[in-house]
């Protein structure tokens, strides 16, 4: 057994919901402050997300590497009620981890052990980012009228997880359909018009998409996520907050799922 740490915690250091030292703490958009964890698994029962516009300057890298879909999926704040969003607090994590060294480095144990039970268990919902978009310029110099130079992308949180992304173009490309099977997930084309890339997004076995609706013990390995080309200026991207789960197939099943289309979103300027 572990000695208790003589670490006398403040009373504002501690989660309000598991009346632990906040690890890892989030703070809402209005200002409470819980452990990551705590406020995931209030938040878990939340809808996925739509593609949502985003700033083309957003990177994959300003989303935490620990990013669980739950903490940044909108919610009710277990505190207040309120539908709010969740961001690291990471000043605060800083001075925590230097108030109660011995405290914190347990939790952090604990917290490790949690994560490691639940996705052994092949019940845990793990979250991804997903960004898709398109870069965009006018290439002067370019023969007949293909004056767009555009590259569609698909930038993942967890790119390990994926097994391919299907991309069809419009028919007048040849090939009309590709696969790309490791990052990046790219096309860099010329042409003279915008049309709608469709991506099916296909997960590595054992893993499934969890979507609103699907049963819990039927895999769906594939999302379709359609993109129309943004022409305006340097381009456009959304995001998608997903979650994916493991899920042990049926034997009896002959694992052709149906992909399931998210909702269509038009960009908006950057
Ligand atoms: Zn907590
Ligand atoms: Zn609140």
């Amino acid at each position: 057994m572990a000695e208790t740490p003589a670490e006398a915690i403040a009373h504002d250091d501690v989660c309000p919901i598991c009346h632990l030292l906040l690890f890892d703490p989030v703070r809402t958009r209005c200002n409470h402050i819980l452990c990551a964890s705590c406020m995931a698994q209030w938040a878990d029962t939340t809808a996925l997300s739509n593609i949502i516009p985003s700033r083309l300057d957003l990177n994959l890298s300003d989303f935490s590497p620990d990013y669980v879909a739950a903490i940044h999926a909108e919610a009710n704040c277990p505190m207040c009620r309120t539908l709010t969003t969740a961001s690291p607090d990471t000043t605060l994590k800083t001075a925590l981890a230097q108030r109660y060294p011995l405290t914190y480095e347990e939790r952090r144990v604990e917290e490790l052990a949690l994560r490691a039970a639940v996705a052994g268990s092949g019940h845990g919902t793990e979250g991804m980012v997903i960004l898709i978009g398109n870069k965009h310029r006018i290439d002067r110099a370019a023969e007949n009228r293909n004056t767009h130079d555009w590259t569609w992308f698909l930038r993942c949180s967890r790119p390990d997880l994926i097994e391919e992304v299907r991309v069809s173009l419009h028919d007048s490309f040849r090939p009309p359909q590709l696969t790309l099977r490791a990052p990046p997930f790219e096309v860099h084309r010329w042409g003279w018009g915008s049309f709608t890339v469709k991506a099916n997004v296909v997960l590595k076995e054992p893993y499934s998409w969890i979507t609103d609706g699907n049963s819990a013990a039927t895999r769906n390995p594939v999302i379709t996520l359609d993109w129309t080309l943004s022409f305006e200026g340097r381009g456009n991207q959304g995001r998608v907050r997903a979650k994916v789960r493991k899920i042990l197939e049926d034997p009896h099943d002959d694992g052709r799922a149906s992909p399931v289309a998210w909702p269509h979103m038009e960009a908006d300027h950057v």
